[in-house]
């Protein structure tokens, strides 16, 4: 490599961590791979029929679509957002309290521009979205992982571990949760710890960064109300996706919080890309004022309800009678995997060995050397057939490891 580019990498350069699951995405396209890697919506039920019928307003206004729009977001898109996420929100959020953002993904980024100071805290779920956890690592972040069980974050430990951080000097700036069908654990947080983690939040003056891009993928039971919704002092924010109720092609996702945060995340906003993409934008909003955001959601919950179920009968077949264990998640797209006695980087190398991919433990742990006896596995975008096979494959490869 040219001397003259390592002679000049930022700090922040020299210490950027690659995302494991971008970097592995070159071995999973080796022909003959079953990947559960990536979490990938099924490219199948796209709608891209529906699509395809807004592609007139590009005709009709094509002059201001072409053109760069404001950093706030399209305005017709947040209208329609306001609206039909109020049930979820608790309240019609007013237009300078919604930002759409590239992704969810880069509501994390814009708010940790506007949260993380070099050396600051953040308490997490552990393990959680590996993403969200190099974000704000890339920011300075330190971590605070909070256990979870099969009912989310263990939310009553949060008091000790607030106060002992702060006997130690340190400086607990957020808490990330991912409340519903969690990634990569796939538990969704019950209604009273919900509360609680209000009472906490309000408490301790803490706020609280609600990422829920599963929330609308629920197979069984009851949508349970946000922490959002549940929050009166206006210290929590929401960011949501269009990435799998839709198309994460589209990379459009929107964040729902008071003004004063909606206003910093969108002036750091204004030097990342000066807007989204203002056609990407128009024929989202299109698809949606179609009617056809609707119509699609449910298609989605009965394709990925069956692969769900197909995933777990695989797994009793093959995974069950050598010790794995797992937890059901009623929504989402993640089975996260407990092999005892197991590595799963080991497993990883000896999977990849017979053609079948998933993601390791460790990464989405807070503290080095957790999360290696475990795996998360995508259940989304193969077929049952597939994912059958697939299964077949990693129990083979868990039994040739226990030989050795
Ligand atoms: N948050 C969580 C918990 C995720 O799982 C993902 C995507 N896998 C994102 C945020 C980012 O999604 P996007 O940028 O596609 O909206």
């Amino acid at each position: 490599m040219s001397k003259v580019w390592e002679e000049n990498f930022s700090y922040n350069a020299k210490n950027v961590r690659p995302s494991p699951v971008r970097e592995m995405l070159a071995v999973i396209k080796q022909p003959g791979m079953i990947s559960f890697a990536g979490g990938m919506p099924a490219p199948e039920i796209f709608p891209v029929d529906e699509f395809y019928e807004g592609v007139h307003i590009l005709k009709e206004d094509g002059k201001n679509l072409l053109q760069y729009g404001t950093t706030e977001g399209y305005p017709p898109l947040k209208e329609f957002l306001a609206e039909w996420t109020s049930p979820r929100m608790g309240k019609v959020a007013a237009l300078d309290e919604m930002l759409i953002t590239t992704g969810s993904q880069q509501a994390l980024d814009l708010f940790s521009w506007a949260i993380i100071d070099r050396g600051d805290f953040v308490i997490t779920e552990d393990p959680t979205y590996l993403a969200a956890l190099s974000t704000f690592y890339n920011h300075g972040a330190e971590f605070l992982g909070v256990p979870c069980d099969g009912e989310g974050m263990q939310v009553d430990l949060l008091p000790e571990i607030i106060e002992k951080a702060r006997k130690e000097g340190k400086k607990v700036k957020f808490i990330y949760t991912i409340v519903n069908f969690q990634n990569p654990g796939g538990s969704t947080m019950t209604l009273e710890r919900r509360k609680k983690l209000v009472e906490i939040s309000h408490k301790y003056s803490i706020p609280i960064f609600e990422d829920d891009p599963y929330g609308y993928v629920r197979f069984d039971g009851e949508h349970l109300p946000s922490i959002f919704s549940l929050d009166d002092a206006g210290g929590v924010i929401y960011a949501g996706s269009f990435s799998k109720i839709l198309s994460p092609g589209s990379r459009i996702g929107w964040v729902t919080g008071s003004k004063e945060i909606i206003r910093k995340m969108t002036v750091f906003k204004q030097t990342a890309d000066l807007c989204t993409s203002t056609i990407a934008q128009a024929l989202v909003a299109e698809y949606c004022r179609n009617g056809h955001l609707d119509k699609h959601i449910p298609v989605i919950i009965d394709n990925y309800r069956v692969k769900r179920d197909a995933m777990q009968e695989s797994f009793k077949r093959h995974l069950e009678p050598l010790g794995v264990s797992w937890v059901k998640p009623e929504g989402g797209f993640f089975y996260w995997l407990n092999f005892p006695q197991i590595n799963t980087k080991d497993l990883f190398k000896k999977a990849i060995e017979k053609k079948v991919a998933f993601v390791i433990g460790e990464p989405f742990c807070t503290k080095p050397g957790s999360g290696i006896h475990n795996a998360r596995l995508c259940y989304t975008f193969p077929s049952p057939e597939v994912t059958e096979e697939g299964v077949k494959r990693l129990a083979e490869a868990v039994q040739e490891l226990a030989q050795i």
